[in-house]
């Protein structure tokens, strides 16, 4: 369950909805359960000193059922290739050098958040492999691979508890000095030192009403502390006000430096700036290029600009 906690602290809650969604109320806690057959491999290996290369290869993979949850481990090629129905991806392969970004685009459903999940493993592939510097995540220590990968999602997540501890959770014994680094990179330092109780502050569902842009700065500022090579970002898409906008952009933007990335782009200035960007559609990458590449090519990417990029400012 713990394993379970570490990302989803991480992701929003949404994801906790669509599990209890799926299943009936008895079975929650053995969803809960559900990463527990995440297992760590007798002879998994360290990622240390991480470049952040990240591959797909071959990537197929859908959610498993609440009452095979316990034979999910199990799940085999063959078995992914004779029930093709349920696949959330189907055959997903490209490489994120180190320190690139790659966006993610595509319809509403069309598996790019998945994508993301399988990152850090959250769950195992059903055919093919995810690999983080040339190892494949279910043969790397689960504790090396969560500090590998850190998540900044539109939905930041923070415990009803000081904005102190909110932020050693990524870092557990960091330094006041080093809380206040981050939160300065994160473009929150000035709103955090002009609250009376600083970084003593509660903060939470009872606490200090964070706006949504802070909470976002916030979570960045989380992010800098762990410092993971591989960083998920899903861009918001819900309104924040231009200054708020401003700032999160701002602090986006340090906080991938040096960082490999893949962002679920929802903003033009994303797309432009992508190194890679993999068009999504129904579990396949049905385009990969450049902004300007795709854009002359024509197809879904195309059209997608017309109707969720080119309307935005960047
Ligand atoms: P959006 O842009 O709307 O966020 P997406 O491209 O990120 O969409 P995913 O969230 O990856 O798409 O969803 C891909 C498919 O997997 C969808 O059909 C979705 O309903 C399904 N799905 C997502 N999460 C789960 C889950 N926990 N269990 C079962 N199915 C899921």
């Amino acid at each position: 369950l713990l394993r379970l906690l570490g990302p989803l602290q991480g992701l929003s809650n949404v994801r906790i909805d669509v599990m209890t969604a799926l299943v009936s109320f008895e079975r929650v806690f053995e969803v809960l359960d559900l990463p527990s057959m995440i297992d760590e491999h007798p002879d998994a290996v360290e990622l240390s000193h991480v470049a952040g290369r990240v591959e797909f290869e071959h990537v197929a993979f859908r959610y498993p059922r609440a009452d095979e949850v316990s034979l999910a481990s199990l799940e085999t090629v063959a078995r992914a290739e004779s029930r093709d129905t349920g696949l959330v991806l189907k055959d997903v392969t490209f490489t994120a050098e180190p320190g690139q970004m790659v966006a993610l685009v595509g319809p509403s459903g069309a598996g790019k958040t998945t994508m993301t999940h399988l990152v850090a493993r959250l769950y195992d592939v059903t055919a093919g492999a995810v690999r983080v510097d040339g190892h494949d995540v279910r043969e790397v220590t689960l504790q090396s691979l969560e500090d590998a990968v850190g998540y900044v999602t539109q939905d930041a997540h923070m415990f009803h508890d000081t904005i102190r501890a909110n932020l050693q959770y990524a870092r557990p014994g960091a330094t006041d000095e080093e809380i206040w680094d981050s939160l300065d990179a994160a473009q929150i330092g000035v709103l955090v030192r002009s609250l009376p109780d600083g970084l003593d502050t509660v903060v939470g569902d009872r606490g200090y009403r964070l706006s949504g842009g802070e909470r976002q700065r916030l979570a960045i500022a989380r992010l800098l502390l762990k410092a993971p090579s591989i960083v998920v970002l899903d861009e918001a898409t819900a309104h924040l006000d231009s200054e708020s906008e401003v700032a999160v952009q701002r602090a986006l933007d340090r906080a991938l430096v040096g960082r490999t990335s893949l962002v679920i782009a929802h903003r033009l200035s994303t797309v432009r700036n992508a190194d890679l960007i993999l068009v999504v559609d129904d579990g396949r990458v049905v385009q990969s290029g450049t902004h300007a590449s795709l854009l002359s090519d024509g197809g879904l990417y195309a059209a997608l600009y017309e109707t969720q990029f080119a309307v935005r400012s960047a």
